[in-house]
């Protein structure tokens, strides 16, 4: 294990909004921070921010910075003036950022202050999207962790699927659940902000996503157990992940097997085209997202890819312990990021492909190094035995891109 602290080349927490708020439409993310802050939203985004989608950024001016004005007054005013323009809010996230004068203002304060204000008509919620403190995906494990303490206590037994889905990928596990007998299956975040899941000792935690630490440690302390999976990506992992649920709400063998066997046999059909692209092909994952791992897992299993280096931003070995013994036992595996030797390291190995983020990937690919930008992977809906295809197609596109233009 290589373990590096240097300069990163990572979006912050912000990013995660673009995924949230399509999860609940009645919820919105008001950004607190700099214009800089906004121009990563808009272009995260591909919205333009006046035509007030549901995020939207509280630009601190040149009279808030001088310290003329009273930032917490110009904050009420603002989210005022925003609740009064869209009545259908139901959760209003106040989200920090990194300029020093927004780390100066306490926006759990101001929420709270808010909360009192708007007398239970919204709910005022606050977490940090801050780019000193989190990296992209780590801004959903932050947003979650805020909603927590409303969540409501039950010892009511049921299946809690933790960490955003596409809501299509989430009615079909749904779908299979209920096949499996599982008939209480509840999702964090939910689809409508204020359809919150209780949570208590009958709670039995299926993490969707593998960068929500802070949150599975959260429901854990109010009583929860934390089911150990490898993460739904590939047959593999999305078979054993459904069947870790199975198994804590004691399905019989055979209704498992004439549930899922289907499902498997259809997943690798769909694998195998991209299958004869990947194979032997050499993969390096830089740090970016915290999927690196459960990637690699399935990529080097099912695809036939060769890891080169699995970097990862942060490693939690208790989420990943299901799919860290899945990889090749001599894999190399780094956390943390110090980009200008990793860099290094990628150029000297001459990988077919690169897993990076956005910042990174114009320049490799000038270098004549394909590609895959892990952002993607948050946006496309990758989960289940019926998208292990699609899950591979997005790393055979650039290998089979590059092929085609080579020859031409
Ligand atoms: Fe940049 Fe910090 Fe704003 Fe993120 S939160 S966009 S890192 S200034």
């Amino acid at each position: 294990m290589l373990k590096e602290s240097g300069q990163r080349e990572v979006f912050c927490g912000l990013t995660s909004i673009v995924w949230l708020h399509r999860r609940m439409p009645d919820a919105f993310f008001l950004v607190v921070g700099s214009r800089t802050c906004a121009h990563l939203i808009q272009s995260a985004a591909g919205v333009m921010i006046f035509a007030e989608p549901r995020f939207g950024t509280a630009i601190l001016g040149e009279r808030d910075l001088a310290g003329l004005a009273d930032a917490n007054e110009e904050l009420d005013r603002l989210v005022k003036d925003l609740l009064e323009r869209r009545p259908e809010i139901r959760t209003l996230f106040l989200v920090g950022s990194c300029p020093s004068e927004v780390i100066k203002l306490d926006l759990a304060k101001a929420a709270e202050r808010l909360n009192t204000q708007l007398l239970g008509r919204v709910r005022v919620l606050n977490y940090s999207g801050s780019g000193i403190e989190t990296t992209f995906t780590q801004g959903e494990d932050n947003a979650l962790l805020a909603m927590l303490p409303l969540l409501p206590s039950s010892d009511e037994e049921q299946l809690l699927i933790v960490g955003t889905l596409a809501d299509a990928v989430e009615d079909r596990f749904r779908l299979i659940f209920e096949r499996l007998g599982i008939t209480t299956v509840r999702s964090l975040p939910p689809r409508r902000s204020t359809d919150l899941p209780p949570v208590g000792k009958g709670t039995r935690v299926l993490l969707a996503q593998p960068f929500l630490s802070a949150t599975a440690r959260a429901l854990q302390h109010r009583g929860a157990t934390l089911l150990s999976a490898p993460y739904p990506f590939g047959v593999e992992g999305s078979r054993d992940w459904m069947a870790a649920a199975a198994n804590a709400f004691a399905v019989p063998a055979e209704r498992f097997k004439a549930v899922l066997d289907p499902l498997v046999e259809r997943g690798r059909r769909a694998l195998e085209p991209h299958r004869e692209v990947l194979a032997g092909k050499r993969l390096f994952l830089l740090p970016d997202s915290q999927m690196e791992i459960p990637l690699a897992r399935f990529l080097s299993r099912e695809c036939g890819m060769e890891l080169v280096e699995v970097g990862t931003p942060y490693l939690d070995r208790q989420l990943m312990a299901a799919d860290l013994a899945l990889l090749p036992p001599a894999t190399q595996l780094s956390e943390g990021q110090d980009v200008d030797l990793q860099l290094e390291r990628v150029r000297a190995a001459r990988p077919d492909l690169v897993l990076c983020g956005l910042g990174l990937a114009n320049p490799l690919e000038a270098e004549g190094i394909a590609t895959k930008w892990s952002i993607e992977l948050v946006f496309s809906p990758i989960h289940g035995c019926d998208q292990a295809g699609e899950l591979a197609e997005l790393f055979a596109r650039p290998l089979r891109r590059r092929a085609v233009l080579q020859l031409s």
